[in-house]
Parts: structure tokens; C-alpha cells; sequence
């Protein structure tokens, strides 16, 4: 596909200014705190993030950083989100051109890695991100027409269905909580995104990924890496990759 380099820039700097409130979210919503107020300001001396030091990348770079003020360090965590979710908004506009499409993909691509990052961190995955990012695959999936509505409905009531037995069973089997509700909330979410079979290949992909890198890492660190990570990693695969695995697949099972 090709794109005016003019709308991929435009694409680009979107993506930094989203992925500048991305991580107000990933820092604010594990804490309950307003993401609107009181705006940014430096941990240690409290000074407020004037908009020049606020620039997305640039900024953290001219600062070497550093805290403007008193000179604590920032965490390079901040340029980095920025970093990804301009490329992931860049990549789905590359990708599916000017369409509703690369909007979902840059949306939904935004909305996973939040989830990965914070799940990844304090172990919970914030209802903003997963009835939020349902509302936006359910509106998104109107611009199809009924049957695009249709089809995320299902996805979304799938992928709910398909984590409530699993944390069920696991519940029957190990007697402790193996899976939390962010996870059933969040592949509703998924779902209305990739619809019900996407849901199948994502919790596929993601159980894949996990037992690949999950299992060892958990026993290494003693501590459990947790499976929202990896269904995030699935069901950006899936949206981008699905209809050719699935394909693949049909094709494999009829055996030519
Ligand atoms: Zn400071």
C-alpha cells in the first residue's frame, strides 16, 4: 500500500501525542488517579511539566532525561511508549491506508500495549482499557454495516465466554484464582476487535507464547508472569496476521 509520506508524518505525530497519554494512562490508572488533573509534574520537586519539556522523544532527549528543575532522573520509559505508539500508528496507516480499518488497528495495537505494560507491572488490567477499547471495537464495527456489528457482538461475547470457563475450570482445578477478571473483560475487548474467531487464535497464540516463554521465565523469577502479556502479543498477531493463519489452516485441515 502506498502513502503520501505527508499523511504518514501526520500519522507519526499523532501516535507521539497519543503515545505521550498512553503513559499518563499506564502511570495514572493503576493508581485510580485522574488522568486530567493536576497535570504532569516532577515527582521529586513537584515542578509542573511546562508544554516545551513535554515535547513527545524530543523533549526527554533535550533534557538528557533529566528533570528540568532538580535533575531527577525521567524514566526512559516515557520516549520509549511514544516511540512505539508512533510506529504503531505509522505501521497501520502504512499497512491499511486511509481507512476505518488502520484507525482500529492504530487504536486497538494502542490500547494492547497499555495493557501489556500494566499487567506486565502491578499484575491488573484497567477497565478503561477493556470496557473503553469494547465501546471503541463495537463503534468501530457500526462503519461495517449490520454485519460488522453483528460479527464484533459475537467476538466480543466469545472471547467473554471462552476466559469465564477457562478461569472457571482453573478455579475447580487449582482452588486459587489462575486467572483475574481483567482477562475475561479484556478478550471481550479483543473480541469485537477480531471477532469470535479471532478470539480462538488469540487465546491460541497467547497460551503458545506463554507456555513458550512464560513457563520458564515464571520459574526463573520465581514469580508469575502474567498472561495478560501474552494474550495482548496474540491478539495483535491475530488482527494483523489472522485471516492468513486461519486460512492457512482451513486449507492444512482439508489436507492439500
Ligand atoms: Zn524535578
Amino acid at each position: 500500500m502506498v502513502v503520501d509520506p505527508i499523511l504518514l508524518l501526520m500519522a507519526a505525530g499523532l501516535g507521539l501525542c497519543v503515545g505521550s497519554f498512553l503513559n499518563v494512562c499506564i502511570v495514572r490508572l493503576p493508581r485510580d488517579r485522574s488522568l486530567l488533573r493536576p497535570p504532569s509534574a516532577c515527582p521529586r520537586c513537584k515542578h509542573p511539566i511546562a508544554w516545551r519539556d513535554n515535547i513527545p522523544i524530543v523533549s526527554w532527549l533535550v533534557l538528557k532525561g533529566r528533570c528540568r528543575h532538580c535533575r531527577e532522573p525521567i524514566s526512559a520509559q516515557y520516549p520509549i511508549i511514544e516511540a512505539a505508539v508512533g510506529l504503531i500508528w505509522v505501521g497501520a496507516l502504512a499497512r491499511y491506508g486511509v481507512t476505518i480499518q488502520a484507525l482500529a488497528a492504530a487504536l486497538f495495537g494502542t490500547i494492547l500495549l497499555g495493557i501489556a505494560v500494566t499487567d506486565a507491572r502491578h499484575y491488573l488490567i484497567p477497565d478503561e482499557y477493556t470496557w473503553g477499547g469494547l465501546v471503541l471495537g463495537l463503534g468501530l464495527s457500526l462503519t461495517g454495516g449490520v454485519s460488522g456489528f453483528v460479527q464484533a457482538v459475537l467476538g466480543a461475547g466469545a472471547g467473554f465466554a471462552l476466559l469465564f470457563a477457562v478461569a472457571q475450570i482453573g478455579q475447580w482445578t487449582f482452588k486459587e484464582e489462575a486467572m483475574g477478571g481483567g482477562d475475561i473483560k479484556m478478550m471481550a475487548m479483543v473480541g469485537s476487535f477480531v471477532g469470535w474467531k479471532g478470539v480462538l487464535l488469540t487465546v491460541f497464540l497467547g497460551a503458545l507464547l506463554g507456555s513458550l516463554i512464560f513457563v520458564p521465565l515464571s520459574l526463573r523469577k520465581k514469580r508469575l508472569v502474567p498472561f495478560g502479556v501474552f494474550l495482548a502479543l496474540g491478539a495483535a498477531l491475530t488482527f494483523v496476521f489472522g485471516e492468513t493463519i486461519i486460512a492457512w489452516y482451513l486449507h492444512f485441515l482439508r489436507g492439500n
